[in-house]
């Protein structure tokens, strides 16, 4: 049976549903959705959004074709209404008091929780960014907005991490390796086949130990050692200079600052790179820019303020959700206190 929600937009966004004509989940929707949840959240969102086109009449809905081009806060109202309709509105969590440190059950009211509708016409509307000679169309972000805006970090993030393997590397390095394996040294040659099957570089990048290992080694051919040993001191310089020109490229990108002081070796081993608060809070603000230039991550951090304050109104104007404040009473000793909690429909699965 179809039913008709109402959407959080209120009916204020132009060519947008006011509601939704959405028949009742079933059991086997709920254990898909479990399933995905233990993925990621990415893979949660997109098995929600394949059971909600589903369930949607898209013919009485109007303007829409799936799920993904509505609000995130009217998923989320579309899940709230499933999960009330099927599961009952009430959901039970553990919290541990800030005081006592004690843990104690809480029961969540789905209908409890205070809705925000926009309550003003939306319409899209252009920023000018004259300097960058852009114009930044800011509109209603959907779910195809997020995962465009995620396209863009990722792959701004492989490049910067591409520049950085590459300093990573000084291919000089191996080749003087492969070249002291090689030799054919005529004399203390146990000694110096026991250097070279050293690396000259240890896993810290480091030079010194293998410095000091050569000079203990004795050759007949003096200037053949110098040789050897000012290629390793040159090679020392190299390394040297890469590692601040990487430092330069995560300061300059605004990655977080503790990256900037670890070893560069940690940050070939790291699996992310992290941009720094600031940065991630600017690039929430994407999501309110539909067309984004092509350098995105790159603009939205040289952003001016003049665009980031329209963007911001923008941002305000546009807010409508539901209140994630919650105000808990600890059952050990009465301590009263608010907490925000993430309501996301993947947090009421159970
Ligand atoms: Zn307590």
């Amino acid at each position: 049976m179809y039913a008709k929600i109402d959407l959080l937009t209120n009916g204020m966004i132009e060519n947008y549903p006011k509601s939704v004509y959405m028949d009742n989940i079933r059991v086997r929707h709920f254990k898909d959705l479990i399933l995905a949840s233990k993925v990621s959240e990415e893979a949660f969102n997109d098995v929600l959004t394949s059971v909600f086109d589903d369930l949607i009449d898209f013919e009485k809905t109007g303007f829409i074709k799936t799920t993904d081009e509505l609000s995130f806060p009217d998923r989320q109202k579309l899940f709230y209404w499933q999960r009330i309709n099927s599961k009952g509105s009430k959901f039970q969590i553990t919290i541990n008091c800030p005081r006592c440190e004690k843990d104690f059950d809480f029961t969540i009211d789905l209908l409890k929780i205070k809705e925000n509708r926009l309550e003003n016409k939306i319409k899209e509307k252009i920023v000018k960014d004259e300097e960058n000679n852009l114009e930044l169309r800011l509109g209603m972000p959907n779910r195809l907005d997020h995962i465009e805006m995620n396209k863009f970090i990722k792959n701004y993030k492989e490049n910067v991490f591409q520049q950085i393997e590459k300093m990573l590397y000084v291919e000089d390095i191996e080749l003087l390796e492969n070249e002291l394996k090689s030799k054919d040294f005529s004399s203390k040659k146990e000694m110096l086949t026991q250097f070279s099957g050293k690396k000259i570089v240890d896993d810290k990048g480091n030079f010194t130990e293998a410095l000091n290992e050569f000079d203990k080694v004795s050759m007949d051919n003096i200037n053949e050692k110098n040789k050897i040993k000012n290629k390793i001191l040159e090679l020392k310089e190299k390394v040297k200079s890469n590692k601040e020109e990487i430092k330069k490229i995560l300061k300059k990108y605004f990655f977080d600052k503790s990256l900037q002081e670890v070893d560069t070796v940690d940050i070939k081993n790291s699996n992310d790179l992290k941009f720094d608060d600031y940065t991630d809070y600017m690039l929430t603000l994407g999501t309110c820019i539909k067309n984004k230039p092509k350098n995105y991550v790159e603009y939205i951090i040289n952003l001016q303020y003049k665009v980031l304050n329209q963007v911001e109104l923008y941002a305000q104007d546009i807010y409508h959700g539901f209140d994630s404040k919650v105000t808990f009473k600890c059952k050990e000793c009465g301590h009263k206190f608010e907490d925000e909690l993430l309501l996301t429909p993947s947090f009421f699965l159970s």
